[in-house]
């Protein structure tokens, strides 16, 4: 199924904002037009739910999340920033482990089970994607993942 990333990633960014229970502000900086992925609709809400879901969560009071979507060559990367605690840096590969919880006592009054991110991961890589952390403790944490793209038909026929 050929997807609309751009709209479909706004519309995802919109249900949440539509249903935010936190003082959080969103910021989207994603371009205008449109950029078509081939990928399984339900599998992609699944992973960008849980990427924001896990944004939500980890945000304090009044903190910020940025949503971005940029083009490079052949690929989208997909980004979603928040102000929250971090992850330690030996911990930010293991995010992607399944079952794996930074902090035990931090996080069991958080809910959750450690499969999130572990989905995530399986399901972009078998989308020919990477998906990966960037993060400062104490600063905020930013998830993001690329997925392969075919610019506009547009830009085809020029
Ligand atoms: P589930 O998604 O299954 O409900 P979960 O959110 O704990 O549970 P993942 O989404 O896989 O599981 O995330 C794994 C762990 O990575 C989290 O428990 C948390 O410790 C850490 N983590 C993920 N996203 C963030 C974030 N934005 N800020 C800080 N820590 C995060
Ligand atoms: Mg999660």
């Amino acid at each position: 199924e050929w997807i609309d990333i751009i709209s479909f990633y706004n519309r995802i960014i919109d249900r949440f904002e539509l249903s935010k229970q936190q003082n959080v502000t969103f910021e989207r900086k994603l371009p205008t037009h449109s950029a078509f992925v081939e990928i399984d609709g339900d599998k992609l809400t699944q992973v960008i739910d849980n990427i924001i879901s896990n944004a939500l969560k980890y945000s304090p009071e009044g903190g910020k999340i940025t949503f971005r979507l940029e083009e490079k060559n052949d690929i989208v990367v997909i980004g979603v920033s928040d102000q929250g605690v971090g992850i330690p840096k030996n911990n930010i590969n293991k995010i992607f482990e399944r079952f794996y919880r930074v902090d035990k006592a931090r996080t069991r009054k958080l809910g959750g089970t450690g499969l999130g991110l572990a989905i995530a991961k399986e399901m972009v890589e078998a989308h020919g994607g990477e998906i990966w952390a960037t993060s400062k403790e104490g600063k905020g944490t930013t998830i993001s993942f690329s997925l392969p793209y075919l610019r506009t038909e547009e830009d085809d026929w020029e």
